[in-house]
């Protein structure tokens, strides 16, 4: 199928030459997508002819995108789970990927309560870097003068482990940054951070993100952009900063660290030591004096005046924070650079200063060879459609304009024809390549963070919940939930209406405090992480009086919903359901402990 060229506007222009090479690679990509994808599809044949995977579905050595598609399945993460095992286990033959698998990326969605794992080579990496050193050319179309000062970037590790067989595992930002591509990347004027990399690649995350902070407010005046990868993160350390101002202030009052401080790390303390050169009061009381003020609206361009914009991602489940960085940042642009996940590094924003609600991503050619699963019109949140005649996965050059469709990825490191799980909608073109929309995760109710918590693990929290109110009489009769963002962290709330047996009696706080703390026992390690490294808070569970799911009822058929489809939604976001819920609230409970989470060999 031939690439439909469509005319859009070139990018550009370029802000210096290497820019133009860069913008010129991009613009070469998106008018031959087509053939791109047809390049990239029979070079992962090729190469991976000889696999057991390939081999077992009869390609035969064939590089031919008809064969492939007719013969290879759609799959899921569930249906590789054996071979991933064996990979894990230490298995080295050539099982999905002539080239030895050399780590794996743990994704934050789930399989069985863990993190899926996805297998990367060493090769991968050269394709990320490729696709971050768009970014920025993409960026001074829009924004001159970023090469006359410094990013203010928060940037995290975690901490990692290794599989029965050896090979790490390891979220694939802490993977990147961990790598020669980003440790010993050539100095240019666009990675002027202000975090030292010792920063950044310190595992502990108080001590790294005191560093990140303390660096970009020594540097106040030349930050020209902050960010954070998702604006969660961002949020975060605007509250660190909050919880710590005064520490920092005095360490740059003094001009060395505190003989107190958290900063134990000797590379890190290093770093800091030889930014933090000599005492000054002027910055520090100037600090002390923004922080010291109630209301932060605006904080962030009070403390970095010369920032130009934010970048973080503020599309898909992080829309829900657009509000709040509006607030601190005095109504900065927000600038959503990029498409990523573990399986794949998808594509960028070519128009990286549109509202947060107009950002569409194109997915680069290049990097993977791409499917794409049509929805139908009326898919709704919780169904998910089988690949069947009706549904067959189009190419990337074959997708039209304001449908949506789920995202099927084959890579250069063995998964082939695999759902990511994200649905995107076409709006428009550039070239011949389509930009997409991020619609939503499939199957996510709640998500505060990188956890993603569907309907069904959701049940399983209240089930295992509601056991402790049953000694009392007393069920969960409905329930629903809501991700609240309105302080930092957020936190998972769930609303619970209850219904008393004869004789029974409503459950105490002590037990319903339990009750939060269980359903968070319950809920998939992303989660569970996210709460003991703080940027998750605790659950709150809010039971509602008899009666509250009923008027919900009213209210949604009021509203045209079919009395017969009528089910209670197990996540509420419309702001007058909400309303209608709290003004029924009887009682609030909080959990008071943390999860228990531990890093551990991981398994498929
Ligand atoms: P992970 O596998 O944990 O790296 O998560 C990848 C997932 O995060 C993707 O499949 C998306 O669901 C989501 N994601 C990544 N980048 C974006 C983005 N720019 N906008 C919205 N969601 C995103």
């Amino acid at each position: 199928m031939p690439a439909r060229r469509r005319s859009s506007k070139p990018l550009g222009p370029a802000a210096c030459e290497g820019d133009a090479r860069k913008l010129e690679f991009i613009e070469d990509m998106t008018a031959n997508a087509d053939e791109v994808q047809l390049r990239v599809l029979s070079e992962i044949l090729k190469r991976n002819a000889e696999t057991e995977y390939l081999r077992r579905y009869g390609m035969g050595g064939s590089t031919e995108r008809k064969i492939f598609k007719e013969r290879v399945p759609v799959v899921a993460y569930e249906d590789l789970k054996s071979e991933i095992q064996r990979i894990a286990d230490g298995d080295r033959s050539a099982i999905i990927s002539a080239i030895p698998i050399s780590e794996f990326l743990t994704s934050s969605g789930t399989s069985a309560g863990e993190r899926k794992l996805m297998p990367t080579i060493d090769e991968e990496l050269d394709r990320k870097q490729l696709l971050y050193s768009l970014l920025m050319p993409v960026m001074n179309v829009s924004v001159p003068g970023l090469d006359k000062g410094k990013a203010l970037y928060f940037l995290f590790v975690k901490p990692w482990t290794t599989t029965p067989g050896g090979l790490p595992a390891r979220p694939v930002l802490t993977s990147y940054y961990n790598s020669r591509h980003f440790r010993q990347h050539p100095a240019d004027p666009y990675t002027n951070y202000t975090s030292p990399t010792a920063a950044i690649l310190c595992p502990d995350a108080a001590q790294s993100m005191y560093a990140q902070m303390l660096c970009g407010l020594l540097h106040r005046l030349d930050v020209l952009r902050i960010g954070a990868v998702f604006a969660s993160g961002l949020l975060r350390a605007i509250r660190f900063l909050r919880l710590n101002w005064r520490c920092l202030a005095e360490d740059i009052r003094a001009g060395f660290l505190s003989s107190n401080t958290i900063i134990t790390d000797p590379s890190v303390h290093a770093a800091i030591t030889a930014r933090l050169c000599c005492p000054d009061p002027s910055l520090a009381e100037f600090i002390a004096g923004e922080c010291a003020v109630e209301d932060w609206a605006g904080i962030i361009t009070r403390i970095w005046p010369n920032t130009k914009y934010l970048d973080v991602i503020v599309t898909g489940a992080m829309a829900q924070y657009v509000p709040t960085l509006e607030y601190y940042s005095g109504g900065l642009p927000m600038a959503c650079t990029m498409y990523a996940s573990s399986e794949c590094y998808f594509g960028l924003n070519l128009r990286p200063m549109c509202r947060p609600d107009e950002v569409s991503y194109t997915i680069m050619p290049n990097m993977g060879y791409f499917e794409f699963i049509p929805l139908s019109n009326d898919t709704n949140e919780s169904s998910t459609p089988e690949v069947s005649s009706e549904n067959i996965p189009v190419e990337l050059s074959e997708v039209e304009e304001g449908r949506e469709y789920e995202l099927v990825v084959t890579t250069y490191a063995g998964l082939y024809r695999y759902r990511v799980g994200d649905i995107l909608r076409v709006t428009g073109f550039h070239n011949a390549a389509p930009m997409f929309r991020f619609v939503r995760r499939k199957n996510v109710l709640l998500s505060i963070e990188s956890d993603k918590t569907d309907e069904a693990d959701l049940q399983a929290a209240v089930d295992r919940a509601s056991k402790l109110i049953e000694p009392c009489g007393a069920r969960v009769v409905e329930y629903t939930s809501q991700a609240y963002t309105k302080v930092i962290p957020g936190h998972y709330v769930i609303y619970w209406e209850l219904m008393l047996r004869n004789g029974g009696e409503m459950p105490g706080a002590k037990i319903l405090e339990r009750c939060c703390h269980e359903m968070e026992g319950a809920f998939n390690s992303v989660y569970r992480q996210s709460r003991v490294d703080g940027s998750i808070g605790p659950l709150e569970i809010r039971v509602v009086r008899p009666g509250t799911f009923e008027e919900l009822m009213d209210y949604a058929i009021s509203r045209g919903a079919s009395i017969n489809q009528y089910k209670a939604p197990r996540c509420v976001t419309f702001q007058p359901i909400i309303e209608l819920l709290d003004s029924r609230v009887i009682s609030t409970h909080f959990s008071s402990k943390l999860p228990s989470w531990t890093p551990r060999v991981m398994h498929a």
